[in-house]
């Protein structure tokens, strides 16, 4: 039968690819029948250690104040955020998680038939959002896994809405230099907006000094994205900023919901940004696991991409296929067929123990 309903629907929205996160625990354990405890999860770049302790405390406190609404404005957070990156907090806007901040600017500079420039094998929701406001993405071909950033730079014309960079990337674990990723910077227009998402950067020893560019308020077409999710291990809360110019950011406040960013988070994430015992641990197991990860897939001879993040990709041949062995076994990871990697899966890095088991699982499978 007929809906003429459907012909009202917003028709950007007829073809619109839909993100597929990693499966649920409690999904698979439904679904293969064994309990929730014997499962592990591999597949969403999570911190293995969980929450910080810090994190935890202030989460236990603030479960007596969750009958009020949350500061709309985030001002402690803000205050936090704003001393431990030395930034001011005009040049901060909070979102619920970082795909927020993506949404945020994809509305504040995406229109019908502008262009959004983003890698091959991009993080996906960037597409999304673009295809969804109406945008073009033009995508540019990478360089074996890497961005091809003179590529993407050149490929700026009078509709570029704006360019999307993942600094390292997701789902590749491959980091530009810093040299590079400057005069990639340095390359753009000044009119149009470069975004460098830096969802990983906390795990790297010496990160491209791009903050200091809006410290010191000489670059206002470029923006960042954080995130509390990865490796302050926050990603059940939602919770992630992006900093640019302060006018840029004031615009960008109009779009987002008086309170989009909840109490328990905002609480949370000052805790966490304070406990630097947690973030160096995090540092530290995360280094450990992606060598346990790698010298596994080497004994196993089988080929990886070295990464900068906290997961790993593996070149496995029919990926999809050892992904369902894998999660019958009751070790869940991500497939990169929609990232048109097919061979390639991803794994996030997870416990010593949990690293081990995928390993072990593995090793039976292949
Ligand atoms: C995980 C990730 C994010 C963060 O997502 P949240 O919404 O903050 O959980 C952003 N960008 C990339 C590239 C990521 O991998």
């Amino acid at each position: 039968m007929e809906k003429p309903i459907l012909n009202r629907l917003n028709q950007n929205l007829k073809n619109l690819p839909v993100y597929q996160p990693g499966r649920p625990i409690e999904e698979v354990a439904r679904e293969i029948g064994l309990p929730v405890q014997s499962i592990i999860k591999l597949a969403s770049n999570e911190n293995p250690l969980g929450p910080s302790p810090k994190a935890r405390e202030a989460m236990a406190q603030a479960i007596h104040d969750v009958h009020l609404y949350p500061d709309g404005n985030a001002y402690y957070l803000k205050q936090a955020l704003s001393q431990s990156l030395h930034i001011s907090p005009n040049r901060i806007i909070l979102g619920n998680g970082s795909n927020e901040i993506i949404e945020f600017i994809a509305r504040a500079f995406v229109t019908p038939g502008s262009e959004v420039i983003c890698s091959q094998y991009c993080f996906a929701i960037y597409p999304i959002l673009t295809l969804m406001l109406g945008g073009k993405v033009v995508e540019v071909p990478a360089r074996g896994l890497a961005h091809d950033l003179v590529a993407m730079a050149n490929s700026v014309t009078d509709k570029t809405a704006a360019i999307f960079v993942a600094n390292p990337n997701n789902p590749t674990g491959t980091l530009e230099s810093t040299g590079d990723l400057e005069r990639f910077v340095d390359s753009i227009p000044p009119h149009i907006p470069v975004i460098i998402d830096e969802a990983y950067i906390e795990y790297l020893l010496n990160p491209a000094p791009l903050i200091d560019r809006l410290r010191a308020g000489s670059q206002s077409n470029l923006f960042l994205m954080r995130t509390f999710s990865k490796i302050y291990g926050l990603a059940g809360l939602r919770l992630g900023y992006g900093m640019g110019d302060p006018d840029v950011i004031a615009t960008m406040e109009k779009i987002r919901q008086p309170f989009n960013t909840n109490l328990m988070a905002q609480r949370a994430g000052i805790a966490a940004l304070g406990d630097v015992d947690h973030l160096q641990r995090s540092r530290q197991v995360n280094a450990a696991g992606l060598e346990q990860l790698a010298s596994g897939l080497r004994e196993l001879d089988i080929e990886y991409t070295p990464s900068h993040c906290n997961f790993i990709l593996a070149r496995l041949g029919d990926a999809a296929r050892i992904f369902q062995e894998l999660q019958k076994l009751g070790v869940i990871t991500r497939p990169m067929g929609g990232y048109r990697l097919p061979e390639w899966l991803r794994i996030s890095v997870g416990t010593q123990e949990q690293n081990d088991r995928f390993l072990k699982a593995l090793g039976t499978i292949v």
